[in-house]
């Protein structure tokens, strides 16, 4: 239980439309001390759009070790600080999270406001099940790819990825490997921009429309979970193989 006022917001900004930032958002960056930024430039450009003039401070992942220490005893001595991200939500596959931590572990409060991430979007839009799911973020790129992607095998939840255009071929190709190319995905592409669009389909279907369509922009990747019964199905045979070599 913390009592102590907040020292740290987690602010989050559009994935695209402008329109996405909140009331609360634009009040809690026009009060703090300082924002601190993934990119002063990005962020420059959204606070004159927003007519908000406050410092601004470089805080991502190539400084982050560093600069908490100095920050936590900046917010110690009563400065209030917002952090932001290029787009979306700061910590979920962004910075933030080691800050949250050490802050909370001073003595001193964080608050992250509800707002604009690119999974939630993809997730209801996909159709799939989402009662429960499972936010993978970005696979591995080379090393422990196949072991994440093999550790979901029996994963009955609806999973999420962030993925790259240039990686998600190879992606959807290495699912229908692993998961059987039957498995029901949705690509969503450019989420809340001029050109969203949320592929549905099988990973066959899926792999044969990039096949033929362009490509580009940013994307959330979401995966069906293995069906409970198959899953049940898959564990009686391999019971009674166990059985029948005992
Ligand atoms: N913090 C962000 C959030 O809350 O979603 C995520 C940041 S992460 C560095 C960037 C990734 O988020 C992209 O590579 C893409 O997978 C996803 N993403 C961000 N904006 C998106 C959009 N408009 N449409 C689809 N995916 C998006």
């Amino acid at each position: 239980m913390s009592e102590s006022p907040i020292s740290l917001f987690l602010v989050p900004t559009p994935i695209g439309n402008l329109k996405d930032i909140t009331l609360r958002a634009i009040e809690t960056l026009k009060s703090v001390d300082v924002i601190l930024a993934e990119d002063t430039r990005t962020t420059g450009i959204l606070l004159k759009h927003l007519e908000i003039s406050r410092p601004l401070q470089s805080y991502h992942i190539f400084n982050e070790h560093k600069a908490v220490e100095k920050l936590v005893d900046r917010m110690k001595n009563g400065e209030v600080f917002a952090l932001v991200s290029d787009a979306g939500t700061p910590a979920i596959s962004d910075p933030g999270f080691l800050l949250v931590r050490e802050v909370l572990a001073s003595g001193l409060d964080v608050q992250c406001l509800p707002g604009p991430t690119a999974f939630v979007p993809a997730l209801v839009n996909s159709g799939l099940p989402n009662d429960r799911f499972v936010f993978e973020g970005f696979l591995p790129h080379k090393k422990g790819r196949k072991t994440r992607i093999d550790s979901l095998m029996l994963e009955t939840r609806t999973m999420i990825f962030y993925e790259s255009p240039h990686r998600l071929m190879k992606t959807l190709e290495q699912f229908a490997e692993a998961f059987g190319e039957e498995r029901q995905a949705c690509v969503s592409r450019e989420l809340t921009k001029l050109h969203e669009e949320n592929v549905r389909g099988t990973l066959k279907e899926l792999i044969e429309y990039y096949q033929n369509n362009p490509l580009k922009g940013e994307i959330v990747l979401i995966l069906a979970g293995a069906n409970e019964k198959l899953k049940e199905k898959d564990q009686e045979k391999e019971w009674k193989k166990e059985k029948k070599y005992k």
